[in-house]
Parts: structure tokens; C-alpha cells; sequence
């Protein structure tokens, strides 16, 4: 028996991957001088970008975006969303170099965009460009550790906006693979009460892991109840150092051996490539795959799959278009 062998070829009977998260616009923006920051803690790399951002035309990242997509279209990739930076530092460069690579790719391949809240949502000049973006983005994209301490304010800004829009909306949460966060079971009680059951999606929800067995049961009950789905980037989040804080032991990753038995939708994506964030990522997908399948013991193929296909097309709000 040959397992993988098997799983690609289902893979392809269903039409092939979907790369349900991505930031394609700082792909290969890795440098020699650049190279030392990967190390840097995550809320530091949020700023440590600002330079590169600052100096990239539309047609760099336009270049970016093209060379990460010629790459998944090499893979048969069916569908992709990508996030792509909105903010005062970048401006509206990466919007308008999506806009063309829709334009050039649309025939060939599903491309979905997100608004990236770098900086947050809450304060006048973030608003502004996320307002810009607001029309051209298919799904709106957030990120409430931003905006820390205030992440109530966040959400209820991104939900209240998405509910008058009808965009899904797409949520980076528990990414630091520690107890100390419950951004998943937040976005899950603030999903139920803007009444957005079954439009909203984790991404990562890495913390849930580390929590007592107790705590994610009752989380991913509550997750069912708001119809939260989530996506996995299993190589995204692998590598966190290690703490000398005791917790339940496990690897730092989305707990999708759990999730998928208790009826969550669970889809994945191969988020940063080549940039400060993931200097060695290169976005293939199969050890993309294999990363989660080995680090959550998880060896059920056709679940497997649907995480690699259907399950992406509905986190993308695509279900029904194919
Ligand atoms: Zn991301």
C-alpha cells in the first residue's frame, strides 16, 4: 500500500488542492540582510516588515504574488485565498497588484483576498485603509492580538462590518501556542452573538492544544454551536520555541485529530513563504499535508483529503460555485 500515492490521486478526482491561506504578496521577500529577523518574536515581525513594505511597488509585489501562484497552478491548485496588506504603510500597492493578478489568473484558477489588518482596526488611519480595501477583498481578515487588550472592540468592528457586507470573515487566533490564550473560544462567543453562525473561520486556533482535554472539549462545542470553522497552516506554527512552563503535552498545532471527529470543518493552507516569517517555507503542499498528518497522528485519508479540498472550498465560501 502507498498511502500518499493514494491520497494524491483522490486529491485530484476532487479537483484538486485549495490553499485556503496565504500571504503571497511577501512571498520571496527573504534577504541576506533580512534573514537574522526570522528569529524575532511574532509581534515584533509584524513591524520588522515595515521597511520591505515601504519600499515595494505594485509591480514587485505583483511579481511576488505571480511566482507564488505559477508555483501552486504547478501543483494543481484548485482554489487559493491569500491575504494581502491594506495599511498606511503599503497602501493600496498590494490591492492593486491582487487586482491585476485577478485579472491575469481568474480563468485558471479560483483567487480569493483578504484584507490584512496589520495595524489593527481600531484607530483612525487603520480604519481608513481597511475601509478602502473593504470593496475589493472577498472575505475580510483579522487579527485581534493587534489591537490587544481591545479585542472585543476588534471583533465586533470586523462582524458588524462583514454582517452589512455578506463577506465572510477570516480570523487569525491562539497563535502562540500557549494557555494563557482563548482567542478561539472569543471568536466563537462573539460568532454566536453577532448572529454570523457557519460565515466565520479560525485561523490556527494553535493555543486550543495546550489547554486541558476539558477545556477543548467544551471549546469545540461551542465552536459547533457557532458553525466556526478553521484553518490549519501546520508548518506555520510548528516550530514555536519551547517554554519551561508546564502544560498538557502535545505538538504546536491545530488540534485537527480532535476537531474533525467532532464534526468541525477543518480546512489548511500554507501561509508565509520565504519571507522573515518562514525563511525555509516554499509552499508545497504535500509536506504541507504530511507536516499536519505526522504531527497530529492523524492517518485517516479521506478526511485528509476533504481538508485539502472540499473542506477549503467551503472556508472560502466557494461550495457553492463549484
Ligand atoms: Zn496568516
Amino acid at each position: 500500500m502507498n498511502p500518499k500515492k493514494i491520497f494524491i490521486e483522490k486529491i485530484q478526482e476532487k479537483g484538486g488542492w485549495v490553499n485556503a491561506h496565504a500571504h503571497l504578496d511577501r512571498a520571496y521577500t527573504l534577504t541576506k540582510k533580512n534573514f537574522k529577523y526570522s528569529y524575532s518574536p511574532l509581534k515584533k515581525k509584524w513591524y520588522l516588515i515595515d521597511e520591505m513594505k515601504r519600499l515595494a511597488t505594485k509591480e514587485d509585489i505583483y511579481m511576488r504574488m505571480e511566482k507564488a501562484l505559477e508555483y501552486f497552478l504547478i501543483q494543481g491548485t484548485q482554489a487559493l485565498c491569500t491575504f494581502i496588506d491594506v495599511d498606511e504603510i503599503i497602501e493600496d500597492r498590494a490591492l492593486k497588484a491582487a487586482q491585476k493578478l485577478k485579472n491575469n489568473y481568474g480563468n485558471s484558477i479560483y483567487i480569493l483576498f483578504a484584507n490584512q489588518v496589520l495595524k489593527g482596526v481600531l484607530n483612525d488611519k487603520s480604519k481608513y485603509w481597511f475601509d478602502k480595501s473593504l470593496e475589493f477583498v472577498d472575505i475580510i481578515g483579522g487579527l485581534p492580538a493587534k489591537d490587544y487588550g481591545k479585542e472585543d472592540e476588534h471583533l465586533d468592528f470586523l462582524l458588524r462590518t462583514a454582517k452589512k457586507k455578506g463577506k465572510i470573515v477570516h480570523v487569525h487566533v491562539d497563535q502562540l501556542n500557549t494557555y494563557e490564550e482563548k482567542e478561539t473560544e472569543k471568536l466563537a462567543r462573539k460568532t454566536i452573538e453577532h448572529g454570523m453562525q457557519g460565515k466565520v473561520v479560525a485561523i490556527h486556533s494553535v493555543s486550543l492544544a495546550a489547554h486541558s482535554r476539558d477545556y477543548r472539549y467544551k471549546t469545540y462545542q461551542l465552536m459547533k454551536k457557532a458553525d466556526l470553522m478553521v484553518i490549519s497552516c501546520p508548518i506555520a506554527w510548528i516550530d514555536h520555541p519551547r517554554r519551561e512552563h508546564l502544560t498538557i503535552s502535545h505538538n504546536s498545532i491545530t488540534p485537527v485529530d480532535e476537531m474533525v471527529p467532532e464534526g468541525i470543518i477543518v480546512a489548511f493552507g500554507t501561509d508565509n513563504i520565504c519571507d522573515i516569517y518562514k525563511p525555509f517555507s516554499d509552499g508545497d503542499l504535500w509536506i504541507e499535508l504530511r507536516v499536519m498528518l505526522e504531527a497530529c497522528h492523524y492517518y485517516n485519508i479521506d478526511h485528509l483529503v476533504k481538508i485539502a479540498t472540499t473542506n477549503g472550498l467551503k472556508v472560502l465560501g466557494l461550495d457553492k460555485n463549484i
